[in-house]
């Protein structure tokens, strides 16, 4: 298998596949309530289009694979997808991103299918403020589910997202729940896509003062296994003898383009080569049209090579996608 290099030397080896836009949940900042047209099966990139692509990228350099969505478990026969995802030479890895929802009917499928690990999105650790947050969420399947992982010997992560005014009392909450459970719980600082450009993020300096209330933050120092651009900090309670691992994600205030390792394949089938960017292909198009597998690996290879030096947030950046983070696969 080869190594991909962009025109700035970064090595892509990682593809994320968002596998629809529909998600069972309703978060604020993300697909909210007013969104109401999904993409219909049939437009939708297939899973043998996805297998037909995953198997050229891996040619390429692509190792590792990340099904995300929308939510990702809507998908029919997802698990039969990720197996066949890990059968591919070359795919080293196949991480799943998932609010967790639907996961106590199919934990053992997706087990079984060879998931490597499950990054679970919790954004709060209070039953009312769940609900609304993700307009109707039920955080007690969220804590079965959880448990149930742990128990199985899933290497699960917590991704955070906090905003101001309705989770920001939430931090430390949510830092006790993941340490008692021994897992890692890291902060991504919201970028402005789509909803959440009307709502305010907060910051991962902010994040740490907070957290510095009650813990003496180290940086941590051990390797932590598919950290990629998270800083992991150790957490050692000054009241008690709770301590664990902390991560930030800090696109915004830290931001980590120039080690930017991954591309995106959106659910109406585009390439895209920067999560805020609207460059890159309308790969189901092409596949649609017949494209050859040389020509399909070019076409990746260009792709690859031409992503943008850094993301341009926060700018009044016209070339921006406007595309939802439902869409893209956050
Ligand atoms: N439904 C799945 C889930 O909830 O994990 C996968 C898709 S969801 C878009 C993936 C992650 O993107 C969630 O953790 C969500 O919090 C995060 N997200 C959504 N919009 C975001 C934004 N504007 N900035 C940062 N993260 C965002």
């Amino acid at each position: 298998m080869g190594i991909m290099l962009d025109k700035y030397c970064r090595t892509i080896n990682y593809l994320r596949i968002s596998v629809t836009d529909n998600c069972n949940l309703r978060c604020i900042y993300c697909l909210g309530k007013g969104n109401t047209y999904f993409k219909k099966e049939h437009e939708l990139l297939s899973f043998d289009e996805i297998i037909r692509v995953v198997s050229i990228a891996a040619k390429l350099g692509i190792e590792k694979i990340r099904i995300t969505g929308g939510e990702p478990l809507m998908r029919k026969n997802i698990c039969s997808l990720v197996r066949k995802i890990k059968n591919i030479a070359g795919i080293k890895e196949v991480l799943m991103t998932t609010n967790g929802i639907l996961l106590n009917e199919c934990l053992e499928e997706l087990i079984d299918s060879g998931v490597n690990k499950i990054n679970l999105s919790l954004d709060s650790i209070d039953h009312v403020k769940y609900r609304k947050l993700t307009g109707g969420g039920e955080l007690s399947t969220i804590i079965e589910v959880i448990d149930r992982c742990i128990e199985k010997g899933v290497i699960l992560k917590l991704n955070t997202v906090i905003i101001n005014n309705y989770n920001n009392g939430e931090i430390l909450n949510l830092i006790k729940f993941a340490l008692e459970k021994n897992i890692d719980i890291r902060f991504i600082e919201m970028m402005p896509i789509g909803l959440s450009k009307g709502t305010e993020g907060v910051t991962s300096d902010e994040i740490k003062k907070i957290i510095e209330e009650e813990y003496i933050l180290k940086p941590y120092e051990g390797n932590v296994l598919g950290a990629g651009p998270a800083i992991y900090y150790y957490a050692h309670s000054k009241n008690c003898n709770r301590g664990g691992r902390i991560g930030f994600i800090s696109p915004l205030t830290h931001n980590f383009c120039s080690s930017c390792n991954r591309l995106r394949i959106t659910s109406d089938g585009f390439l895209k080569q920067c999560l805020n960017w609207k460059y890159g292909v309308d790969l189901k198009n092409i596949l649609r049209k017949g494209v050859s597998d040389d020509e399909l690996e070019k076409i990746i290879k260009n792709t690859i090579l031409n992503k943008p030096n850094k993301h341009n947030f926060g700018t009044n950046n016209q070339d921006e996608d406007k595309r939802l983070m439902s869409q893209i696969g956050g």
